[in-house]
Formats: structure tokens, C-alpha cells, sequence
């Protein structure tokens, strides 16, 4: 049915549609010649088969044909999904106007009366195929720039603003379900899918735009016309005609809901407390250092009040940690209730424009008051929080006491900037502590002065260990029953050009909180092992000696590698280091303790049990974990020949000790009545002032040489020094 042109033709293919056969014969030969590729069909029917199987890139129709015409066909023609674009050019006989339109109507694309003039004709179909070519290009641009709009979830917009009509891309109205382009809505009317709430912001904008600016932007919400609501960012751009009249408004707009959802979502998990849904220390601060900044404005007060649970690891450590999230989500609510009044339980109450209240981690809690005229304003808040918060609780099936203290810093008083309000309600809470517990108190300047203090304290201590000043003091044990010294407890001693003699009671604390007991530890490990080593290698046989533990160091991963290298560096017989931890140590994180223990105990370190009595003194911690000794503290001792209660507990401790099998040393001997007692009650050993006070390692050596002298052992060649160090 076709016929090909010369070899080297474009091969643009063309479907000549006529009953005429002369008419289709010329046709094939000149166009041909002209270099296409032509198919033929007699009638309207065939030229449509012929259509799909050739696929011609133009059609020649003839208008009058038997069966059907050139008008159905092409009506027919365009109906299919390939020949709706496809460039048909009518052959008419009869130009009169109404066939001229009736082809138009059908999807003509242009028509030409017949007689043809070939040559002519040629050059027409040229043009048509060129131009065919360009509207294909344009159609696909559109097409990638629906897919690109479809994508972004975007469609752009025109406004005529003369008449109020509007034009809208394919993707805006896929995002809003608006009608097709021929039922597109008046711009009027286009403001009825926008949001109730937003459209006079976004109506006013647009009209200052066009009345005297050029471009606006905003979010706003729309409600498509199921009803869904989005949020979408629209851009706009004004033309004018040169008189400066607004003519045109074009623009888009964006679907951000899911970044708008996003986004919000991610300032919750920044901002928020995942376990109490209160705002986080992030927020806080945010928070605090703008509530700053417009309180300068409205010369009003400002407070922080930092509340810190009572013994709150005692409830984590006894009823589990799913008690102690139960438990800061009560306080929470407490807060909230009590802050906020008893209907406010919703969370985003802790948002309130005068109230903060967030959670800073763990069990530390911070309210943010502002605009107070009087400062005692929150001391009032937070009585009635402490009161809240001690109402029992269950918890598990357990009625649970808890207790809060509460430090407040007011602004400007106590500190001009987030960062020391924070810190100065912090100290402040730290001075409840200090004061009890179970209060509130504010942050007042002997505070700061005290603060400060702890803070010159802790850099000198870092710098005294950096610099190895710290030295170790030797005090000696006696057992009773042999009477002879079988060993002595290290105790660091810390002397400043600045301060003079620091006791460790007033800078190991300090050294636990800060991390520092650590470092501090090994320093002393170290110099007591090489002290007592050399010792022992003078002929001090069967020597013992004991170092404190901090509940800090036995937390720490690396402490038995540290003392292990300790022991391998100064050759230190591990069966003859005891060290001494407190029960607190043992309380927190049991599990690891107890694997730390029994490493220790593998290597033939001792353990003993130091100021028992005055912590928990459960019998369960002195069967589950490998202790050999216990040391009564010396506040039972003290009491001993006063005819207190603390001669029974010290006699019931020993009797106990006896039971299981333990060792006991008796703490803070300074008298003959204290010994007798002790020894009445078969007391393994002592130590205290009667036996001699912790001393230097020189003082000490010779305290063994006298000792020696009248003991049972020699200790004549004592009084050598380590090698390296000498305290
Ligand atoms: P501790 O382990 O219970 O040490 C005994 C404390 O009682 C020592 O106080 C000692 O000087 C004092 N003492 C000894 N005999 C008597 C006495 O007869 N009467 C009275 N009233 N007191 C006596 P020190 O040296 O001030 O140490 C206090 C605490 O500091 C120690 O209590 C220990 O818990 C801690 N500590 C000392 N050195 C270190 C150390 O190197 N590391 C660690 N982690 N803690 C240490
Ligand atoms: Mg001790
Ligand atoms: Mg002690």
C-alpha cells in the first residue's frame, strides 16, 4: 500500500485518503518524488485501518467520499489516542464557509481546494510537518513540566485581573481537586478553597501586591474540595501594562504539608522530652534566653526555679526503672496540675505564654516563671510544687514517699544570662540538699561565693594531680589479739600553697563529682603500692595494705585494668591489697559491683566494708558480695564507755560479723575504755588516734621501727624509701 521515495528521503510518511484513484495515483508519484513515503487508502473506513497500521505524520483527507466521508473520518481519526495530535489536512472541492468550518470543527488542521497544485502542495505539507514537529516539541516540554509539577507536588496559576478569569496547570488542579479548566472557578471564588482562617491574610496580601508591589509569598492552609486540609506556599508575580496597571497575577503553589508535618515533627523530638512530653533542656534554654530579652522590655521579674528529686536513685535502684519513668511522669503531671491549675493537665500547658516547665534529664525539672512584679512570687510556687509532689504515690503496688528539693534563681538579681541563672538555681538546689532536703531555697550571693569557691577548689585539685602533689598518709591497724600492726589504711593528703592542709572529707567529694577521682585514685594506688612494696621488701613481712575505693571508681569500666597495671608497674603482691569501698558503692548498679568484686577477688584482692553502719548496713550486701571485712565507723565507736545505744549496735555488728564469718576492724580508737570494750568482744583489729594518726611515709617508717622494737616483729631496715617518690 505504500510506496517509498528515493533512498536518501526523510521518510516522513503521508496517507493520501480519496476515492479518486487518479487523484491518489498523482499523489503517490509527485509526492514520492518529492521524497516522502506515502500510504494510500480508497474511502474512509480503509483510511482509518490505514492510520494505525502505517502511522502516517500527516493525512491527506478527502471530504467526499463513498460510505464515510472525510469529515467522520477525521472526527473518528482524532478520537483515538494517536490521532489526536496527528497534523490532517482536508482536500475540498467545495469551499464553501460551512464545510471550511464543519472541518475544523471535526479537528482539521488546515484544508486545501481542490484542483491541487502539486508543487504548491508540497511546500504546504513541509510547513505543516515542521510545524507539527514544533507543537510535538512544546507538547512534551508540557508534558515533562506536568511530570516535574506532579512531582513537587506544585501548579502554577494565572489570574486576568481585568475579567477574574483563571488559569490553573493540570497539577494544581490534581492538588486541590479543582474543576477542569473550562469550569475554573472566578479568582473570587478561588479564595473559597482557602483555609476560613488564613483567607484574609492571604486576600489582603494579594491585594496590596497588586496594588502597589510585585511579588508576595506565603504559607497558608486549603481545604480541597474533599475536604482534606493542606498546607501549601504560594508564590505570585504582578505584571503591569506600561501605564503601570495591573494586567496579569501569575504564580504557584506548593503542597508542604508533609515538610510542614516533617519539620514539626522534628522540632518535637528536638525540643521535647520523649518520657514526660514536657519541653527539654534545649527548649528551656531557648526559651529562657528570649523570656530574658522581653522581660528587659517590661522591666518585670524573672524566675527559675530547678528542682531536683529526693533520693530519686534509691527508687530506680529498688522498684526498677520502669517505676522511675512512672515516677517522673508523675511529677510531671504534678508540675503541670499545680502550676498550671488542676484542669491544665495537657501537656502543651507546660507551654503557656508565662509558664515553662520542662525536664532537663534525669530527675531534674526547671519552671520558668515570667512577668513577676515580686520575686517571693516564686517561692509561693514552689512551696505548693513541694507540697504536690510528697503526697504518696503507688508505684508497683508500693505507697511511695518522694520528697523534692528546689533551688531558685530570680533575674536580674542573680545572674543576667540563661547560662548563670541555670547554673546559680542549680547551686541554689544544691543549698536545699545541703539544708535537708524537702525545701526550697534562693540563690542568694554567699551562695555564689560559695560556688565559686567549690569551683577555684576543683581547678586546683586538677592542677595539684596534674602536678603530683598529692601525698599519702599511712595510718596502722593493730589486731588485739596479737597485738601486732598487720597493716595500714592510705589516705591522700592534699596540702596548698594557697590554702594550707585540705582534708579529703572537704575535696573527695568534689573529686567524685567531677570525675577527677579517677586520676586522684590511681595517683594514690600507685604511690601506696610502691610506698608499702618497699617496705615489705625491707623485711616487712605479712603487711597488709588498704586503699579506698570511691563508689565512682568501681562504676568506672577501666578501674580493673588500671589496677592491674598499678600491681604489674610496682610488683605489688595483690593478696596483700585490701581495698576499702562504702555500701552506697555497692547500692548503685549492683549487677556491675558485683562483676567488678569478683574480678578483684580472682586476682586475691581483699574487700572490706568501710563506715559500715552508717549507710544501709544490709545483711543482703554482706552475703551477696565478696567481702572478707567490715569496719565499723567511728561514730559507734565514739560512743562506746558512754552508755549509749552505740555500744549495742557496735556489739551486735561484731556478733553478726562473727556469724558470717568476717573480719571486723574497729574505726576511731582514741581511748583504753574503747579498746577494752573491743577487745572484750573479740574484735579483730583496730585503728584510730590511740594507735597512732594517719602519717607521713617517713613519720611512719619510723613508727614501725619503734613499734618493732617492742613488737613481735623487727623493723630495723625500715627506713629506707621507695626508689622514685618519697611520701
Ligand atoms: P575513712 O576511709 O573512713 O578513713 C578514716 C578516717 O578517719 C580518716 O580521715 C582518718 O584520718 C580518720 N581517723 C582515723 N583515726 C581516727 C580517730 O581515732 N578519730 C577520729 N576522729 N578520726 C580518725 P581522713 O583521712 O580525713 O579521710 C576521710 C575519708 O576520706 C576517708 O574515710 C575516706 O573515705 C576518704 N578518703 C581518704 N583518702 C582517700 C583516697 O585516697 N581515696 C578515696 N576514694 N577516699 C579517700
Ligand atoms: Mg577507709
Ligand atoms: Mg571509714
Amino acid at each position: 500500500m505504500s510506496r517509498m521515495g528515493s533512498s536518501h528521503a526523510p521518510s516522513s510518511r503521508l496517507l493520501i485518503v480519496d476515492d479518486d484513484p487518479l487523484i491518489r495515483l498523482v499523489a503517490c508519484e509527485r509526492l514520492t518524488a518529492a521524497g516522502f513515503e506515502v500510504g494510500e487508502a480508497p474511502n474512509g473506513e480503509d483510511g482509518i485501518v490505514a492510520f494505525t497500521d502505517f502511522k502516517p505524520d500527516l493525512i491527506l483527507l478527502d471530504v467526499e467520499m463513498p460510505g464515510l466521508d472525510g469529515f467522520g473520518a477525521c472526527d473518528a481519526i482524532r478520537s483515538t489516542p494517536l490521532g489526536r495530535h496527528v497534523p490532517i489536512l482536508i482536500l475540498t472541492g467545495l469551499d464553501d464557509v460551512t464545510s471550511i468550518e464543519q472541518a475544523f470543527d471535526v479537528g482539521a488542521t488546515d484544508f486545501v481546494s481542490k484542483p491541487l497544485n502539486w508543487t504548491l502542495l508540497v511546500h504546504r505539507i513541509r510547513y505543516m510537518l515542521r510545524a507539527g514537529e514544533s507543537f510535538q516539541e512544546v507538547r512534551s516540554q508540557q508534558i515533562r513540566l506536568d511530570d516535574v509539577q506532579r512531582y513537587a507536588r506544585l501548579g502554577s496559576w494565572e489570574i486576568d485581573l481585568a475579567s477574574g478569569e483563571t488559569w490553573g496547570s493540570d497539577g494544581l488542579r490534581e492538588l486541590t481537586g479543582l474543576p477542569g479548566q473550562a469550569e475554573l472557578p472566578l479568582a473570587r471564588d478561588l479564595l473559597d478553597w482557602i483555609h476560613p482562617r488564613d483567607r484574609t491574610a492571604v486576600a489582603d496580601l494579594v491585594l496590596e501586591t497588586i496594588r502597589e508591589g510585585s511579588v508576595f509569598s506565603i504559607d497558608h492552609r486549603v481545604v480541597a474540595v474533599e475536604g482534606t486540609e493542606y498546607i501549601f506556599h504560594t508564590e505570585g508575580r504582578v505584571h503591569r501594562q506600561t501605564d503601570g496597571k495591573a494586567s496579569t497575577l501569575e504564580g504557584f503553589s506548593q503542597d508542604i504539608t508533609d515538610r510542614r508535618h516533617a519539620e514539626e515533627r522534628i522540632r518535637f523530638l528536638a525540643y521535647s522530652d520523649s518520657l514526660t512530653g514536657l519541653s527539654n533542656r534545649a527548649a528551656f534554654k531557648h526559651r529562657l534566653g528570649s523570656a530574658i530579652q522581653s522581660q528587659r522590655r517590661t522591666q518585670k521579674s524573672l524566675a527559675v526555679l530547678f528542682l531536683d528529686l529526693d533520693h530519686f536513685k534509691r527508687i530506680n535502684d529498688t522498684l526498677g526503672h520502669s517505676s522511675g519513668d512512672q515516677l517522673l511522669q508523675h511529677v510531671a503531671d504534678q508540675l503541670i496540675s499545680c502550676i498550671r491549675g488542676s484542669d491544665c493537665v495537657a501537656r502543651n500547658a507546660a507551654e503557656n505564654s508565662d509558664v515553662m516547665i520542662s525536664r532537663l534529664g534525669g530527675d531534674e525539672f526547671t519552671v520558668l516563671l515570667e512577668g513577676m512584679d515580686d520575686p517571693s512570687e516564686a517561692g509561693g510556687v514552689a512551696r505548693r510544687v513541694l507540697d504536690s509532689i510528697s503526697r504518696p504515690i503507688l508505684l508497683e503496688g508500693h505507697e511511695v514517699l518522694v520528697t523534692a528539693s528546689i533551688g531558685i534563681a530570680v533575674w536580674p538579681s542573680d545572674g543576667d544570662d540563661h547560662e548563670s541563672l541555670l547554673r546559680n538555681a542549680d547551686l541554689a538546689m544544691y543549698h536545699a540538699k545541703e539544708r535537708g532536703r524537702a525545701n526550697f531555697q534562693y540563690y542568694r550571693e554567699s551562695l555564689n561565693a560559695h560556688a565559686l569557691e567549690r569551683l577555684e577548689l576543683e581547678g586546683l585539685l586538677r592542677h595539684a594531680i596534674q602536678e603530683d602533689e598529692l601525698v599519702v598518709y599511712y595510718q596502722p591497724k593493730m589486731e588485739l589479739a596479737s597485738g601486732r600492726v598487720t597493716g595500714c589504711e592510705a589516705l591522700v593528703r592534699w596540702t596548698t600553697s594557697e590554702r594550707g592542709m585540705i582534708y579529703p572529707d572537704e575535696f573527695i567529694p568534689m573529686a567524685e563529682s567531677t570525675g577527677l577521682i579517677s586520676a586522684l585514685g590511681e595517683c594514690v594506688l600507685r604511690k601506696a603500692c610502691r610506698q608499702v612494696g618497699a617496705w615489705q621488701a625491707g623485711g616487712l613481712d605479712d603487711f597488709r595494705l588498704a586503699v579506698n575505693l570511691s563508689p565512682r571508681q568501681l562504676r568506672d569500666d577501666r578501674l580493673v585494668a588500671t589496677i592491674d597495671d598499678v600491681l604489674r608497674e610496682t610488683g605489688f603482691d595483690p593478696r596483700m591489697l585490701e581495698l576499702e569501698i562504702t555500701e552506697t558503692a555497692l547500692i548503685h548498679s549492683e549487677e556491675q559491683s558485683l562483676a567488678v568484686l569478683e574480678e578483684l577477688r580472682e586476682r586475691g584482692i581483699r574487700i572490706s566494708l568501710d563506715d559500715f553502719g552508717t549507710g544501709y548496713s544490709s545483711l543482703s550486701y554482706l552475703k551477696r558480695f565478696p567481702v572478707q571485712t567490715l569496719k565499723i565507723d567511728k561514730s559507734f565507736t565514739a560512743g562506746i564507755g558512754t552508755g549509749s545505744e552505740d555500744e549495742t549496735i557496735t556489739a551486735a555488728i561484731l556478733s553478726i560479723a562473727r556469724d558470717l564469718n568476717l573480719r571486723v576492724v574497729a574505726e576511731g580508737i582514741e581511748n583504753e575504755t574503747q579498746l577494752r570494750f573491743l577487745e572484750g568482744r573479740h574484735c579483730d583489729e583496730i585503728q584510730g588516734y590511740l594507735l597512732s594518726p594517719p602519717l607521713p611515709a617517713k613519720e611512719f617508717s619510723r613508727f614501725l621501727i619503734e613499734q618493732g622494737s617492742t613488737g613481735s616483729w623487727v623493723g630495723t631496715r625500715l627506713c629506707r624509701e621507695p626508689s622514685s617518690d618519697g611520701n
